[in-house]
């Protein structure tokens, strides 16, 4: 029986995660679970999994069951819980330090949280190969190119292409974007996720740290990487060959399955979460558009640039698309931000965890300084 920690469990990826481990109780065993401040909802599902070890990292809890809180709780309730796998639903940058504690601490690590590696990189594939432990992608797309890359050679492959559903803004045109409404951004066409994820699946930012992802987690050269908008979600990405075959996983839209696989990896487990019927199906794809989503574009000029540039891109978006949440800017303020950060944050050399954190660090504050000055000087930054 596996023993498996599940952290963000009570998000989006987190109740999926528990779905699948109730869904298989002979297989696994909850260790250890964590929230951000949703103390109730915790104690719920502690209590349905007799699970003892609990943390919260954003609050202090009212419960004294609730043994761990803060981020620095939540890092020694990792390395203090016997487990094999860690699931990390964390949202957001936040999510990097849990993912260093657990394979420090000598587990697997099912990574959904996509900030680890954009903002990390070879820093945290490299604790992987230094404690031999093993970084399983949930994320539907890097979960299929995983399983389709394994047994094949690098050399022999052409290509990596990722999907894109395009998000809740795909039949807007360019010039429609700039009246988009946040209401809108959050109805996502396929798939029911986090809120700062639906959105930046809208700006297709999430298919930009997705791109970053994959080119760091799978070693090939960037414009080897590409991206095609496949609006039925149900091909999650593909691998081309050197003489040019392609290789697809299908399955529906249901992160249940891309996390089944990760827990239960290297085995294939059983079919939980029902038959994909291709009859009367059809499947359509088509070129992104560029210039309709900038922020797809900046994460390759970030990729190219170096990681110093990923970590800026991710942070300068973070905190855009809260500005965004909030309403103190429009839609399209988002790429705007995210390309002045990418131009203007000072950056030096990163090659220590502390570089990583500085970079992020200084690119919230330039953001938020950019953000306060515009809006002293112009009024609202937007169109609500
Ligand atoms: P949600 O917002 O639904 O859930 C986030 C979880 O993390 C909650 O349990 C939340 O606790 C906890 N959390 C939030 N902030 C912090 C923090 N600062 N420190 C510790 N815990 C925190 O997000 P999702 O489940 O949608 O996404 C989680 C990650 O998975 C993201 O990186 C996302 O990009 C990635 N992902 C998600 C997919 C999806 O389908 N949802 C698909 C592919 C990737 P609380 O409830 O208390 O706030
Ligand atoms: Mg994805």
């Amino acid at each position: 029986m596996k023993k498996v920690i599940i952290l963000g469990s009570t998000g989006s990826i987190g109740k999926s995660a528990i779905d699948v481990i109730k869904s298989m109780p002979g297989d696994f065993k909850i260790s250890a679970l964590s929230a951000h401040s949703n103390e109730e909802e915790l104690l719920k599902q502690a209590a349905l999994f007799n699970v003892k070890q609990l943390a919260l990292a954003g609050k202090k809890p009212a419960d004294k069951s609730i043994a761990y809180y803060s981020p620095a709780g939540l890092l020694d309730m990792i390395s203090e819980t016997d487990a094999d796998i860690v699931v990390n639903g964390v949202a957001g940058s936040d999510g990097l330090l849990p993912s260093i504690a657990s394979l420090k601490s000598g587990k697997n690590l099912a990574l959904a949280n996509k900030e680890t590696i954009v903002m990390a990189g070879s820093f945290i594939t490299d604790i992987a190969l230094q404690t031999g432990k093993k970084i399983i992608p949930v994320d539907s797309e890097h979960s299929a190119v995983f399983q389709l890359l394994e047994g094949k050679k690098k050399e022999d492959i052409d290509e990596i292409i990722l999907t894109a559903s395009g998000g809740a803004f795909r039949n807007l045109s360019s010039e429609e974007l700039k009246n988009a409404k946040l209401e809108d951004a959050l109805k996502h066409p396929n798939w029911s996720m986090g809120t700062k994820i639906t959105i930046d699946s809208a700006s297709m930012a999430n298919k930009g740290l997705e791109v970053i992802e994959a080119y760091l987690l799978f070693n090939l050269p960037l414009s080897r990487i590409k991206v095609l908008i496949h609006p039925q979600s149900m091909v999650h990405s593909l691998v081309r060959m050197a003489e040019g075959s392609l290789y697809a996983q299908i399955s529906e839209p249901d992160m249940r399955v891309p996390i089944q696989n990760a827990l239960t990896w290297p085995k294939v487990g059983p079919l939980l979460f029902g038959k994909l019927d291709l009859t009367g199906l059809s499947l359509t794809f088509q070129a992104p558009d560029f210039e309709k989503y900038k922020m797809l574009k900046l994460a390759y000029s970030a990729a190219e640039l170096g990681q110093g540039k990923c970590i800026i891109y991710n942070a300068a978006n973070e905190v855009a698309v809260d500005a965004f949440m909030n309403r103190k800017i429009d839609f399209l303020g988002i790429p705007h931000i995210t390309e002045h950060a990418i131009e203007n944050v000072n950056l030096k050399r990163i090659d220590t965890l502390e570089d990583i954190i500085e970079a992020d660090n200084n690119t919230r504050i330039f953001v938020k300084e950019f953000l306060g000055e515009y809006i002293k000087k112009n009024g609202i930054w937007n169109i609500y």
